[in-house]
């Protein structure tokens, strides 16, 4: 397509937009303000808004314990089979619950101590560091006594400015002492998409299994785990899914590695049968074991009626406005801000890229600050240069990207950035 910078142009792109009408779902107090962080927070639906206080009023407030038996015990699979949905995964593999960290932890462990002689774990410099964390708290549990198993991390970088990841180096890393390749499906700064089926296959041609951490693609970009036949996937539903602050998470284990695998936290929602209060464990059939104990039901269930409109619109359609947008933010980045010394951080090709971009500029932390304080734009701002703009299609319109887009220019215009000072604020 060709864009052109006017206004008139973005009303046009709207009139077209078949996923218009999905902004009337959410709960927006101020029209005015441009919000392009639904990659870090999503809006709030006005079906979560109501879930939760039923949630609160009726469930919690009146059936109390009997909640359990109406829709909370059996939650975290069936809202993990309705996000399998949304990612290619048949039922019975995703569950929800935890955190994006302690599932990594549960599932990486277990990968790793199914193949004990294989020492080699390949991530990038792009995952998430948290994800980086992890696999080093997990080195470091087991090397310690009789383990001893003496992991090597090895984490392939970029060769063009941490764009794209460098593929080469990723294929030549994977060996046949190769145990867990893991990484972010999309990553978190540059936008960056890995081709999943391609990485995978590499994978199991040398006997590795694999990983994905589905934070920013999940509610972003269709994933196809049972197509590709990854073995694990990891991912956030308080980003894309909009699923509320610490909303849980959820986690995927392929059907066919499931009996071969035990969770390294027995905990009693991953025992067999909970309710006999037996003294020792025994493992719960299937996915079911990397459960741990009692989830946050509120959070959860209000998260579960987030996704109604996300199941409505289905990721074909989202995927298709999400590219025309990223594309349409792009071609307003060279138009407008690369004469104010911008540069796009993110990869130009629509097929190796996710639902954000960066912008990068060595003036980005102040010019985010004064887009938060005065110009009512939210992005966010991840170090050393990069402005981050996320673009969630159910509730964004082109209006409001030319709108984003024509703010940050006039921050750059009229220097408004100048008077913050370089000092960061605790979360950018
Ligand atoms: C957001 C995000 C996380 C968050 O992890 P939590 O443990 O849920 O806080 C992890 N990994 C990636 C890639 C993310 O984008």
């Amino acid at each position: 397509m060709t864009f052109s910078p006017s206004h008139n142009f973005a009303l046009q792109l709207d009139a077209q937009d078949k996923l218009a009408s999905f902004k009337e779902a959410f709960v927006i107090p101020d029209p005015s303000l441009i919000y392009f962080d639904g990659n870090s927070l999503g809006m709030m639906p006005k079906a979560a808004q109501s879930k939760s206080r039923q949630i609160v009023d009726e469930q919690w407030g009146r059936d109390l314990i009997r909640g359990w038996n109406k829709g909370w015990w059996d939650a975290p699979s069936r809202v993990g089979d309705k996000i399998g949905r949304l990612i290619g995964a048949a039922a019975g593999q995703t569950l929800v619950g935890d955190t994006v960290s302690i599932n990594l932890f549960k599932l990486a462990t277990s990968a790793l101590t199914l193949q004990p002689n294989k020492k080699r774990i390949i991530t990038d410099t792009f995952n998430f560091p948290s994800d980086i964390y992890i696999l080093q708290g997990i080195k470091h549990l087991l090397s310690e006594g009789q383990r001893n198993m003496q992991h090597e991390i090895i984490r392939i970088s970029s060769n063009d400015g941490d764009l794209t990841p460098d593929l080469a180096a990723l294929e030549a890393a994977i060996d046949e002492n190769t145990a867990l390749v893991t990484l972010s499906h999309v990553v978190f700064k540059s936008g960056y998409m890995y081709n999943m089926q391609r990485i995978t296959d590499l994978a199991h041609a040398k006997g590795a299994l694999v990983l994905w951490d589905l934070s920013h693609s999940v509610g972003s970009v269709p994933v196809h785990l049972d197509d590709c036949n990854a073995d694990f996937a990891i991912g956030c539903t308080y980003k894309y899914l909009n699923g509320g602050p610490g909303a849980p998470a959820f986690l995927y284990v392929n059907k066919n590695i499931q009996e071969k695998i035990t969770s390294p936290i027995w905990g009693w929602w991953g025992q067999k049968n909970p309710f006999d209060f037996d003294l020792d464990y025994t493992p719960a059939p299937g996915a079911q074991r990397f459960l741990v104990g009692t989830q946050p039901m509120i959070s959860l269930l209000t998260m579960e009626a987030a996704l109604e409109p996300m199941i409505q619109a289905g990721m074909d359609a989202l995927r298709e406005k999400s590219i025309l947008m990223t594309d349409y933010a792009s071609f307003l980045t060279e138009s407008w801000l690369v004469p104010f010394g911008f540069s796009l951080g993110s990869p130009v090709d629509s097929a190796i890229r996710g639902s954000h971009i960066s912008i990068r500029h060595p003036e980005g932390y102040r010019i985010n600050r004064a887009l938060i304080e005065e110009m009512n734009v939210i992005p966010d701002f991840r170090a050393p240069d990069n402005l981050r703009l996320g673009f969630a299609p159910l509730y964004l319109s082109f209006a409001d990207v030319w709108e984003g887009f024509d703010r940050i220019r006039r921050v750059l215009e009229e220097k408004r950035y100048e008077k913050y000072p370089k000092q960061k604020l605790a979360v950018t």
